[in-house]
């Protein structure tokens, strides 16, 4: 049995591809690099990769992880600049004995002397979003942090293997040097192939609070199932955030377990999720939390259509 789940929609064309190498036998580790590395060049996704949302500093600073759950190797990047493949760089740093975790200045060192890619990833288009929000934020009390979004993938090979992986510009108007829940193992990401995956987008100063990742392996190994966990450790965490603080910010997470169950979580109104499976191609669903229990819905061909519409529209100055 092989299979992968993904955030977000527009983690389809990844996972199509990632879903061919699981196909032709290839690897968990070689088919979530190269679903994440498509969903990181595709400039249109405004918060992943080439395209990304900048900081307040008008500079595209990104953050990426890899995690092996048979040999619990981990690499991650954080706040690195100017290189095209965080997620590639990540499961690069992930075969090193130490260093495993780099951030900005010493990121983008290894990535220059390990000849990644170098690549200018802030695109016009990012740029008229920028200048958008600079204005709107002057004009009214709009939240300077909202539309972002991570690209996490769970991935189970027929050989038994589970990867994660996780790529993100983080939060749009983050300050120069924030990072995330993304590249923090346990928190953006965790897996063990002797239990299963999970990972998380949302508002990564939340999701840390729960460790939420590690939370949902840890539910599966009790034996919970996926869906169980996941709702599980969502459910728990906007509670406590609510009780705590009176507010909790947006908390999604997927999941697949070593037989290829998967399971979605969220706190917010319409996540949207990829699963394929050795025998379902790739089906982009929209989930619900409804009193606690998550409902997943096939997106339709209208919502789908629409969603490639808005993506692409032409986007003036104002
Ligand atoms: N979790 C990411 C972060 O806080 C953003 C997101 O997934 O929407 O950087």
């Amino acid at each position: 049995m092989y299979g992968m789940i993904a955030t977000w929609r527009m983690a389809f064309e990844g996972v199509t591809k990632g879903r061919k190498v699981l196909e032709d036998g290839g690897c968990a580790g070689d088919a979530i690099e190269i679903a994440i590395r498509e969903v990181e060049n595709f400039e249109f996704y405004k918060s992943v990769g080439y395209g990304g949302l900048p900081n307040e500093e008008m500079e595209v600073e990104l953050d990426a992880a890899f995690m092996d759950g048979s040999t619990f190797d981990i690499g991650a990047v954080a706040a690195i600049k100017d290189f095209a493949s965080p997620i590639s760089i990540a499961r690069r740093l992930s075969k090193e004995k130490v260093n495993n975790v780099l951030v900005a200045e010493g990121a983008e060192k290894f990535a220059h002397k390990e000849g990644f890619e170098r690549k200018n990833m802030l695109t016009e288009r990012a740029k008229i979003h920028y200048y958008n929000r600079i204005k709107e934020i002057k004009e009214q009390e709009i939240k300077p942090y909202s539309g972002h979004d991570t690209v996490g993938m769970v991935c189970l090979d027929s050989n038994g293997n589970i990867t994660v992986g996780t790529s993100t510009s983080g939060l749009f108007m983050k300050k120069k040097g924030r990072v995330g829940d993304s590249p923090i193992c346990g928190s953006g990401f965790y897996v063990d192939s002797k239990v299963g995956g999970a990972s998380a987008t949302g508002l990564g100063e939340d999701l840390m609070k729960g460790c939420i990742s590690y939370e949902i392996v840890r539910l599966m190994k009790e034996g919970h199932h996926p869906q169980e966990a996941c709702e599980i450790a969502v459910n728990t965490l906007d509670a406590e955030l609510k009780e705590r603080r009176g507010e909790a910010g947006d908390l999604s997470l997927i999941a697949m377990n070593n037989k290829g169950e998967w399971g979605v979580a969220t706190n917010i109104e319409g996540f949207s999720f990829v699963v394929a499976t050795e025998i379902n191609e790739p089906v982009v669903y929209i989930t619900k939390n409804i009193n606690g229990k998550c409902i997943h819905e096939k997106a339709s061909e209208e919502w789908l259509d629409n969603y490639m519409k808005t993506r692409t529209a032409p986007l003036v100055r104002r």
